[in-house]
């Protein structure tokens, strides 16, 4: 088959079979943005709730320019990785300046190359903002792309340059944003990890690797690292929690939760649970000591992370 050939059927398999999500129906590259940005660590499922939320109230860059990064936290709340949340305040900054002052007049950059310099944009996401809200000609590399480029390839451990340059090369240019989704969509749906379902796969027959699919790509080995904590969870007479809000740098940056930290005074508090809680490269193993304070916060008016939830639950 030629390669033209696997790119119709590609193509042709994506108008027909793909999921109907929000934001596939905008060419608004700000709205494009923010769903690639919650996506990159938040299951598309949750993410649809998410990204209505942030689209209503920030419809534009200088929307959530004008707002306070705790506002954006708030909405954030639940989706994880919070660091996304304060870098995407930062970018709608950087936009909403005026060009003779290094911004861009409120408006998203319309090259992969000139999204790559706003904050929290990495190479995937500047080429799926370009390739999609603008036509630009360039690939993406996600992990979906990786684990098809792996199979068609028969490669079980391909370098990122090595994906790029074949996502690169059978790149369908003239019509970038479609070819991309349609790639990942791929990926997401059909070549799955798990469960590869070739015999409806429209670039089965190109594929080397569709004998024995599962053996492409090998897993990464991630090394996962444990952190004990220790956190205080007090309540005043009304019944709210002592509350403080994190740092900007290090874990959950930024988010509401009661003090937390590798060492604490625990004096006179009773130990009622230990809460163990995955992160990303860490799991996390926090005691929990109860005690009372003079003044509590409303949980509702901050942004609490979702290990704070789950701290807060055990003291209900
Ligand atoms: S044929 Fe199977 S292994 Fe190959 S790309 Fe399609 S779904 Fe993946």
């Amino acid at each position: 088959m030629s390669q033209r050939l696997s790119q119709s059927k590609l193509l042709a398999w994506y108008a027909e079979s793909k999921r109907d999500l929000p934001w596939r129906n905008t060419n608004d590259a700000w709205k494009i943005l923010l769903s690639e940005i919650l996506l990159q660590q938040t299951q598309v499922s949750r993410g649809i709730a998410y990204w209505k939320k942030l689209v209503a109230r920030f419809p534009t860059p200088q929307a959530m320019a004008d707002a306070q990064v705790d506002e954006v936290l708030l909405l954030w709340q639940g989706a994880g990785y919070y660091s996304r949340a304060r870098r995407l305040h930062s970018l709608s900054l950087m936009v909403c300046l005026p060009s003779n002052e290094g911004g861009y007049d409120g408006r998203l950059p319309q090259t992969a190359a000139e999204l790559l310099k706003l904050p929290g944009v990495g190479p995937y996401t500047a080429a799926a903002v370009a390739s999609i809200a603008y036509g630009e000609p360039v690939a993406c590399v996600d992990g979906n792309i990786r684990r098809v480029m792996a199979r068609q390839s028969k490669n079980p451990e391909p370098s990122m340059k090595e994906v790029d340059a074949w996502a690169q090369d059978i790149l369908y240019g003239a019509d970038a944003g479609n070819w991309n989704q349609a790639l990942m969509e791929l990926g997401a749906t059909i070549c799955t990890p798990r469960r590869a379902q070739c015999t409806q796969c429209p670039l089965a027959s190109s594929c080397k690797g569709r004998e024995t699919p599962t053996a492409y790509p090998l897993p990464k080995k991630v090394k996962r690292k444990r952190l004990d904590l220790q956190c205080t969870l007090r309540f005043d007479a009304t019944g709210k929690p002592e509350l403080v809000q994190r740092g900007s740098d290090g874990i959950l940056a930024g988010m509401w939760g009661p003090p937390m930290a590798e060492n604490l005074n625990t004096e006179g508090l009773e130990l009622i649970g230990i809460i163990q809680h995955a992160l990303s490269h860490r799991d996390l193993y926090v005691e929990v000591w109860l005690g009372s304070c003079s003044k509590g916060t409303d949980p509702s008016s901050v942004a609490l992370s979702s290990l704070a939830q789950k701290i807060l639950s055990l003291g209900e």
